[in-house]
């Protein structure tokens, strides 16, 4: 089990993706959980600060994660394929206030700690290692300066065929960085042997090198 943990933007699907596809690891992708369970609440209208009527929703909801050949992710809700369009402004302006109510998160992290039992998965997501998995073999917390995830998260949206502006993405990776980390349950925060990753300056194939040294390490210290 490999915990990826860090802020919004900072490209850890695609490490966390590519250290799966290498280690012969499934790829779990936390965040599309949550978003698939924002935008079920944002289509049925549901008001997730009312505890009775979210606690209702979520008997309703089912979630399936598959990979294609590829590696990719593909996001079911309730058996439709939602992959697309929780990828979009909607769901993310909204993901980080449902991602912080209590009863969604202990419906998530109980399906994430049963699918990621006694199995070789690298997760990726907030509270991986400080919450769902917090003995996994590695941790690693994943950071990059601002400009620098604005500008992946612009490159990664136009080449998906949202349009979006460049401030839309910023006030986005702000409002998500500020509930995320000040949330009472399960605030985004680096476990404390977690190990630090700020790849503003590095490539995808660098950040990819230097997990795998971690990776390799680890898993044969522990075998
Ligand atoms: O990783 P991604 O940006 O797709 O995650 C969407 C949102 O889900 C995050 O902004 C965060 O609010 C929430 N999330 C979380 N805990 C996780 C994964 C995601 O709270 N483990």
């Amino acid at each position: 089990m490999i915990a990826i943990d860090g802020y919004s933007g900072c490209g850890k699907s695609t490490l966390a993706r590519q250290l799966a596809h290498k280690l012969n690891y499934v790829f779990l992708d936390t965040g599309a959980m949550y978003r698939a369970v924002t935008l079920y609440v944002l289509r049925h209208g549901i008001d997730w600060l009312d505890e009775a009527a979210l606690t209702d929703a979520l008997t309703r909801i089912q979630i399936d994660m598959t990979a294609d050949a590829g590696g990719k992710t593909h996001t079911f809700l309730n058996q439709e394929s939602v992959e697309e369009e929780i990828r979009g402004m909607a769901v993310s302006n909204r993901v980080s206030e449902v991602a912080a109510v209590p009863a969604v998160r202990r419906f998530l992290v109980e399906q994430q700690q049963r699918m990621g039992r006694n199995k070789g998965i690298v997760m990726d997501g907030r509270d991986i290692g400080t919450v769902v998995f917090p003995d996994a073999e590695l941790k690693l917390f994943v950071t990059a300066d601002m400009e620098t995830r604005i500008q992946r998260r612009y490159l990664e949206l136009q080449a998906n065929g949202f349009s979006v502006t460049g401030d839309e993405i910023r006030q986005n990776l702000e409002k998500r960085d500020f509930e995320e980390t000040t949330r009472l349950d399960s605030p985004l925060r680096k476990a404390e042997d977690a190990i630090l990753l700020d790849n503003s300056h590095m490539t995808p194939e660098q950040q990819l090198q230097f997990a795998l040294d971690l990776a390799n390490g680890r898993i044969r210290k522990e075998n």
